[in-house]
């Protein structure tokens, strides 16, 4: 590789390496049930499917898109928690830290 051309390279790579941070930045990770925070709040996409007997006082009205927490609209179908970080959950979801919105 002659020095021009490694230079570009280089510089291609760099580039391409600031495009990339900037997708993972804008990415919607979702939340996986299965990841073990969430596991930890029982937190499932649908509140339907909570753990009844661990969390007796969980209603099936009781969803992340009328959570306190819930950084999206009601009618999103994936939202933001604090909770969760950068993570994504299900607007119909819920997990056993849920507050009703004000
Ligand atoms: S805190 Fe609220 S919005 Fe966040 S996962 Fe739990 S129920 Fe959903």
């Amino acid at each position: 590789m002659s020095q021009s051309n490694r230079r570009t390279f280089l510089m291609q790579v760099a580039a391409a390496g600031t495009a990339l941070a900037a997708t993972q930045a804008h990415a919607q990770v979702k939340l996986d049930e299965k990841d073990p925070q969430a596991v930890g709040l029982g937190y499932v996409h649908d509140t339907k499917k909570a753990d009844k007997k661990k969390y007796p006082k969980h209603t099936n009205d009781q969803k992340c898109s009328n959570c306190a927490l819930f950084q999206g609209k009601a009618a999103d179908a994936w939202g933001g928690c604090p909770l969760f970080g950068a993570k994504q959950v299900a607007g119909p979801g819920w997990c056993s830290a849920w507050a009703k919105k004000a």
